[in-house]
């Protein structure tokens, strides 16, 4: 946690995929509901002055850029479209944050100086000490990465205290829940036990940098109402994945 903080605020980094702005079904890339839901959630979890958060929003809601390249557009010029996707959403949900009278400043890796800071990591330090919500846009600024590998290394810049990977999904199984009807449910497992047993977490890159900067990971469902407000609260929820 940074030294400017004190000792009972949690400094967190809230990973939303892009999907998570979109209603299931919907051909609307953003649900303005759902994002006004979220920043209800996000509200009612800053409320309480413990909580110093940053966001980093995907943009598979719009593009994924591994997935144009695999229909042969150029790779990286791809990526540089999903990560301007990302900055949508970032403004969307600054917008709803903002209704809700959260202060919320967005600082985006690629520079976009008219809607947007420019990520500066002292800046948005200090935002965050402040009790500023910051979240940050454009990913890394750098294609060929994942916003997943933006929270970590987020979050690693930030020195956060964890990494929130809120996902379709309400944890960590030992094997694909979806085709093994028996697979378990993990509340807790090590970094080590997901590297051996290949367990799909966050993308290898994403993952490592975690590891290495001894961040937990807690990843959960995001659908259910509430459960973005319990993650960021620290509530147990999902599955968390730390030294063991
Ligand atoms: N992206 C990138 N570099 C980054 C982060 C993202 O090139 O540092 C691009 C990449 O094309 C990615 C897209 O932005 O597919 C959207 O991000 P992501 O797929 O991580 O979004 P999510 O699946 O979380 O919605």
């Amino acid at each position: 946690m940074s030294s400017s903080t004190t000792e009972s605020r949690r400094r967190v980094v809230l990973k939303l995929s892009g999907e998570a702005l979109r209603e299931r079904g919907s051909t609307d890339n953003i649900s303005p509901e759902i994002v006004d839901r979220m920043a209800t959630e996000v509200k009612e979890a800053v409320s309480s002055g413990n909580l110093e958060l940053g966001i980093v929003v995907g943009g598979g809601n719009f593009w994924r850029g591994a997935a144009a390249s695999a229909r042969g557009m150029d790779r990286a010029t791809a990526d540089y479209v999903g990560m301007l996707a990302t900055v949508m959403n970032a403004l969307a949900l600054q917008g709803a944050l903002e209704d809700k009278g959260v202060t919320c400043v967005v600082q985006s890796a690629i520079e976009m100086k008219n809607v947007a800071e420019t990520f500066i990591r002292r800046k948005a330090d200090r935002h965050l000490s402040e009790g500023r919500v910051v979240i940050f846009a454009a990913g890394t600024g750098s294609p060929f990465f994942s916003t997943d590998t933006t929270a970590a290394l987020r979050a690693s810049e930030m020195s956060a205290d964890v990494v929130l990977k809120a996902t379709m999904v309400d944890g960590v199984y030992d094997s694909d829940p979806k085709k093994n009807p028996d697979a378990k449910r993990y509340d807790r497992v090590s970094y080590k036990e997901c590297l051996s047993k290949q367990l799909k977490v966050m993308d290898a890159t994403a993952f490592s940098l975690c590891m290495d900067n001894h961040i937990p990971i807690v990843v959960f469902d995001l659908a259910p109402v509430g459960n973005v407000r319990r993650a960021l609260v620290g509530e147990d929820i999902g599955t968390v994945v730390d030294a063991g």
